[in-house]
């Protein structure tokens, strides 16, 4: 079952002891993750071949206070550092690279619990680290390289950016995927109040219901582009920036670090830094071949900024239908 704010992922395809905890939110509550290093070091003590150890991975994407988390994505700097205050009173923290090779070793201490991040927002390196650095934490963070030293914002925020922000938008909406068409009517929702919008800003993809017709539109969009390739979706962002009236800028809490940013998270060897593809695709979704360069060409960009080699990687999104064997097969060989 799934817990509320935190979901499990079976992820780490590599070894199948390995589990990944992602946070939903600033609402991930630190006794879940109390629960979770528990329910893991009990089962550590029941198994004594395979599972012999049971160590936890912890996933983040970001730590910032925002107006609005339509994805479930930030967790407040409070809420982190008392997540962290409870990992350094309760579980081992370790670096992942050091778990991995500890679990090769068999020698995978209990509660062993490392803290990663995905996609590698700005805020990684501005709020997340001095935090990190206070506990004395290590960490990995998967960055897209793609968007690194752009002004571009990944798609879901964008969209959020777009449809979820108080102001004026035409009332119908078409947009071509392929060869379908879609049709939106945003009808009274057309025009979004300063009020209606502080009203909902608590709202977020989890919710069952949408409370306006924006809502429903930007969860429709966000299945929809998702599975498209990085000049679909900018293709398709193209035509909703000309439907909106607007040249959508990167805002900068949300943007991604830069080449140098990254130089200075990795720099004292606390944060480790791993690649989380070019464009951010569902690669399961992509031909082979725009697999294999989204894997080889991230990795070459991150070497090049670090200069030294870059050897972990974490899937976009990461459930089970966005991968395949083979596709785990073939990044393990590049990696
Ligand atoms: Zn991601």
């Amino acid at each position: 079952m799934r817990s509320p704010y935190f979901e499990r992922l079976s992820e780490v395809k590599s070894d199948p002891r390995l589990r990944r905890l992602i946070a939903l939110g600033d609402k991930a509550k630190v006794s879940q993750i109390i629960k979770a290093i528990v329910a893991r070091s009990k089962r550590a003590g029941q198994f004594k071949s395979r599972f012999a150890y049971a160590p936890l991975i912890l996933l983040y994407h970001r730590v910032a206070e925002l107006p609005s988390d339509s994805q479930l994505l930030s967790v407040t700097p409070d809420h982190f550092a008392e997540h962290l205050e409870i990992l350094r009173r309760y579980a081992r923290p370790m670096a992942l690279r050091d778990m991995v090779r500890a679990l090769r070793e068999n020698k995978v201490p209990r509660r062993a619990v490392a803290v990663t991040f995905d996609d590698g927002y700005a805020d990684n390196l501005h709020n997340a680290k001095p935090l990190l650095e206070r506990y004395e934490i290590p960490a990995t963070v998967y960055v897209s390289s793609g968007y690194v030293d752009t002004s571009r914002e990944f798609v879901h925020d964008t969209l959020e950016g777009l449809l979820l922000q108080p102001g004026s938008l035409p009332r119908r909406l078409e947009l071509t995927f392929g060869e379908h068409t879609h049709q939106w009517d945003l009808g009274e929702h057309a025009h979004y109040s300063e009020d209606e919008y502080q009203k909902n800003r608590a709202w977020h993809v989890l919710k069952t219901e949408d409370p306006t017709a924006r809502h429903s539109v930007y969860r429709s969009l966000c299945q929809l582009v998702y599975a498209l390739s990085d000049a679909e979706r900018r293709a398709a962002l193209d035509v909703l920036m000309k439907w909106a009236g607007t040249r959508f800028a990167c805002r900068s809490a949300y943007r991604v670090l830069g080449s140098e940013e990254i130089r200075i998270l990795a720099k004292d060897g606390l944060v480790d830094v791993g690649s989380h593809t070019v464009t951010h695709p569902v690669l399961s979704a992509r031909p082979s071949a725009d697999q294999r360069d989204e894997v080889q060409r991230s990795k070459a960009c991150l070497e090049e900024i670090l200069d030294r080699p870059v050897s972990s990687f974490a899937y976009p999104y990461g459930t089970r239908s966005d991968y395949t064997e083979n596709l785990c097969h073939r990044t393990r060989s590049r990696i």
